[in-house]
This record gives C-alpha cells, sequence and structure tokens, in this order.
C-alpha cells in the first residue's frame, strides 16, 4: 500500500458533497435551504469552477465558504491545446499527486459534434503494460469518485461557455477502472445524475485489460455503460509480456467473462489493441487475432492504435500500410476493425506522457 501523502489544502472540496449535505450546511451556518439548492445547481449544473461564477450567493456568504471549503478537487497545473483541437490537463491533487485528462473533438457518422473527455481513474496504475508511459511510472493511489467526475465537469464547463457540451466520456486515461471499481461506479452515478451533468450510460466507455471477477460483475454495477477490453495480443506468451496483468487472468478467461457478458447483455464490446512494430502486427498474429475474436461475431469491434512513442518507451510504432495491411487482415477475416490515430500528438496526449514529461 503506498504512503499517503500529506494533505496540501486539507479543506472538503464542495464537489464532493451531496444536496442533503449541503443543506445541512445551510442550516447550521443560519441559512435558508434554497441557498443549499442554489449553490448545488451552479455545482453540478452550471459546473462552476469558481464561487466568484456563484453571483446569485451574497459575496459574505461566499467568502465564508471559501474559507472552509474548496470548490473542486481538481486545481489546473497545465493546460495544454493541440493544432487538432484537442486539449490536455495536469491536474493536481489535494495531496499533491497528479493525474491527467484529455478532450478530444470530432464528429459522428452523421456530422454531429463529438466531445469525448478521456478520464484518469487512478494517480499512475499498478497494471504496469509495458508499452504504456504510466504502466511504467508505477502507481500512487486510487482517485475518489469525485476526482474522477470533477475531470469531465472541468471541460463541461469549458465547453458550455463555448455554447458547447460534453457528448462521450472514455475511462482510458490513467489507471484500470477495475481496480477501482468503488469510485468508478460513483463516478458514473454522478456523471448521469440527472439533476447533474445527465450523461446517457450509451456515451460512457469504460476499459479494462480485464479484471477477470469484477468483468463477470460489470453489466451489475455499470448497467448501459459501454465495455472496451485492452487486448493487444492474441495469445498468452505474447500478451503476457504486453500486460503483466494476463498472468492471473489468460486470455482464455478473459474472452470467456466477455462472451458470458454479450450473450448476456446483446451489446458490443470494444477490443483495443495497439500496433507495435515487428511484435504484434504480424500476418501470423493477425489470423490468430481473427481466430480468438471470429466468435463474437458482430458483437465484437477492434480498435487498431499505432503506439505513440514516449521517453523509456522501447517499442517502434506500426503505422501507415503496416497498420492497413494487418486491419485488412481482420476485415477479410470477418472482423470489424478501425485504425484510430491519436489526436493531440503535439501536446502528448497519449496516457501518461504529460506527467511523465513534467517529471523528467
Ligand atoms: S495501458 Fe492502461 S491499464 Fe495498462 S498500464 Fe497503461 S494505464 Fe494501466
Amino acid at each position: 500500500m503506498p504512503a499517503r501523502l500529506a494533505l496540501l489544502d486539507s479543506r472538503p472540496a464542495l464537489s464532493d458533497l451531496d444536496g442533503t449535505t449541503l443543506e445541512h450546511w445551510a442550516e447550521t451556518n443560519g441559512q435558508p435551504r434554497y441557498r443549499a439548492r442554489q449553490l448545488y445547481s451552479a455545482l453540478h449544473r452550471r459546473y462552476v469552477q469558481s464561487l466568484d461564477e456563484v453571483t446569485e450567493l451574497p459575496v459574505a456568504l461566499r467568502s465564508a465558504l471559501v474559507q472552509d471549503y474548496r470548490v473542486r478537487t481538481l486545481e489546473t497545473r497545465v493546460h495544454l491545446r493541440s493544432s487538432d483541437r484537442s486539449e490536455k490537463v495536469l491536474f493536481g491533487l489535494a495531496d499533491g499527486q497528479t493525474v491527467e485528462t484529455v478532450l478530444i473533438r470530432g464528429r459522428n457518422a452523421g456530422g454531429t459534434r463529438r466531445n469525448t473527455v478521456c478520464v484518469s481513474s487512478q494517480v499512475g496504475c499498478p497494471a504496469g503494460c509495458t508499452f504504456c508511459a504510466t504502466g511504467l511510472s508505477g502507481f500512487g493511489r486510487n482517485l475518489t469518485g469525485s476526482e474522477i467526475a470533477d475531470q469531465v465537469i472541468y471541460f463541461a464547463h469549458q465547453l458550455a461557455l463555448e455554447g458547447d457540451r460534453v457528448t462521450n466520456v472514455v475511462y482510458m486515461g490513467m489507471g484500470e477502472p477495475l481496480l477501482n471499481v468503488g469510485a468508478v461506479s460513483a463516478s458514473v452515478e454522478r456523471l448521469t445524475d440527472a439533476k447533474g451533468i445527465n450523461l446517457g450510460r450509451r456515451s460512457i466507455t469504460i476499459s479494462t485489460v480485464g479484471i477477470v471477477p469484477q468483468l463477470r460483475r460489470f453489466s451489475e454495477w455499470a448497467g448501459q455503460t459501454n465495455l472496451a477490453v485492452s487486448l493487444h495480443a492474441p495469445n498468452d506468451e505474447l500478451r503476457s509480456r504486453l500486460v503483466p496483468y494476463n498472468r492471473h487472468f489468460p486470455i482464455a478467461d478473459l474472452i470467456a467473462a466477455v462472451r458470458d457478458y454479450t450473450d448476456e447483455t446483446r451489446r458490443r464490446v470494444s477490443f483495443e489493441y495497439v500496433l507495435l512494430h515487428g511484435v504484434n502486427d504480424s500476418m501470423e498474429i493477425g489470423r490468430g487475432l481473427v481466430a480468438l475474436l471470429k466468435p463474437f461475431g458482430g458483437y465484437a469491434h477492434v480498435n487498431l492504435i499505432p503506439w505513440n512513442p514516449f521517453r523509456d518507451g522501447h517499442f517502434v510504432r506500426s503505422e501507415g500500410p503496416d497498420a492497413d495491411a494487418f486491419a485488412g487482415l481482420l476485415r477479410a477475416g470477418g472482423l470489424r476493425a478501425t485504425i484510430r490515430y491519436s489526436r493531440g500528438l503535439d501536446i502528448s496526449a497519449a496516457c501518461g506522457q504529460l506527467r511523465e514529461r513534467r517529471s523528467g
């Protein structure tokens, strides 16, 4: 268990408090209850980041609040904007640790705007995937539900100022969400709260390397939330080298759990596959992938992600014709496959890179 750092800011965060607690605070401070409702609405429907924005509260009340509370669980350390309009923020937590969050702007097939926030669920990551900057940096601690939800709220606030909104959330930043199920589940509840940001569960995707016991209960606690599985190799020998957790939960167990999930829910699963040149992108390995996933029929979709280089990363990115040939082989084998080039390479937008860069 990692040692907990001393709190740099010991004030509780208002975003961490539910409506009942805020009403209790109002009563004990001689305020009418509707002040609590005003504050709750400002926090969760207007996504305020500062009490200066809550102008419906008297100035004296805001000053009193600021003595006792932070507004959010996160403070912005670095905010980078890419030439492709993706953005990345390094957030500081109350104990001085840092996490990264990315906003990816795009369009749906129909042309409507799609603003996806990629959140972290842990400080660092215990999974230790060998191609991942976060995995190589070790594990700090689990995030709380509010620390996860506040990453989304930060960008919801910014987009609201632009007349836009968050449309999707993916748990694909730092951390393995299924090793922090309590907080991840709490954050999903917060993000789907009808009195708050009110996202649909189907617009949220949780990605896992395959922590099989938690995966087997996924539909119980995640409901209609989408599932993505970080596969990266079709055989145990190679996958254990890339994703060390495979030694705990080998491919046969993982695939059996995902099959039971698709049989039960009739929902499609994304399989994430980082393309590493000369490691997992050969035609032979591609045929192995087809054999492994073909039984899923239309319930499997493979996302091929050319690897993003980082300092101390010892792989070569597979892209262009190599990536096209691999995708073509999967499609010829009957799988649905898409190549997803990462956005924001000029701002180190892939998982763990900004934090790594700031610490080096
Ligand atoms: S790829 Fe994901 S699960 Fe693997 S080490 Fe990186 S953050 Fe953790």
